[in-house]
């Protein structure tokens, strides 16, 4: 499978930014005789995310020239084509996601981060079970069936009203309790939130109600 920079290339033919310097990319890790200076946008502090390398390619070049369109999206890419959406779109997305190609999937909760210099860490092969995807500077990987899952639990809760930040933090208080008492009784109401309970800091949970409405 390509790097991300080059598939990127192969489905919008954009025109690679060539430089002159010969080294390693400090974003894709390949090797090139036309590499630019490693540099990125203000307040960027890449060392913490992107792995050792002394020059950008030509590609990995284009999306920091390109910066701002890339990182006020969310997008999946597969070789032939490039598809950028919004929130609203990313329930249609997730759950149809193509199965006979290699993809990649960028998702964010910020629309500003810089995100997509991690796309390499998240690279799909067609008909994979163990989906990866960058959440703005996070790595996340689930199933298709856990996080299908995790997401009908969080929309049956929404349905009472509850927040995402009690969704989050599994901090219910009593008129919650009461609510879901009410609809679902003692028994169903304790399994619930011992459910949301062990899904606290569980990434994949953080997804589900992220994409929620
Ligand atoms: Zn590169």
């Amino acid at each position: 499978m390509e790097t991300f920079s080059k598939t990127l290339q192969h489905a919008t033919d954009f025109q690679p930014v060539e430089g002159d310097l010969e080294g390693t990319c400090c974003m894709c890790g390949e090797h090139t005789t036309h590499g630019n200076k490693k540099k990125f946008g203000n307040n960027f502090t890449c060392a913490d995310y992107i792995s050792s390398g002394d020059v950008i390619c030509p590609y990995c070049q284009h999306l920091v020239s390109n910066s701002n369109k890339y990182r006020r999206t969310m997008f999946l890419l597969t070789e032939d084509s490039f598809k950028p959406f919004k929130k609203k779109d990313i329930k249609e997305i997730i759950f149809n996601l193509p199965s006979d190609k290699d993809f990649y999937l960028y998702l964010t909760k910020t629309w500003q981060k810089l995100g997509y210099i991690l796309m390499n860490h998240a690279r799909n092969s067609a008909g994979t079970k163990d989906i990866t995807c960058i959440v703005d500077y996070n790595i996340i990987t689930f199933t298709l069936p856990d996080l299908q899952e995790k997401y009908e639990l969080c929309k049956r809760l929404r349905e009472y009203k509850i927040s995402k930040e009690v969704l989050e933090t599994a901090s219910f208080e009593v008129h919650h309790y009461r609510r879901l008492n009410e609809a679902y009784g003692n028994i169903k109401t304790r399994q619930l939130i011992n459910k949301v309970n062990s899904y606290k800091n569980n990434p994949v949970w953080d997804l589900a109600i992220y994409i929620c409405d």
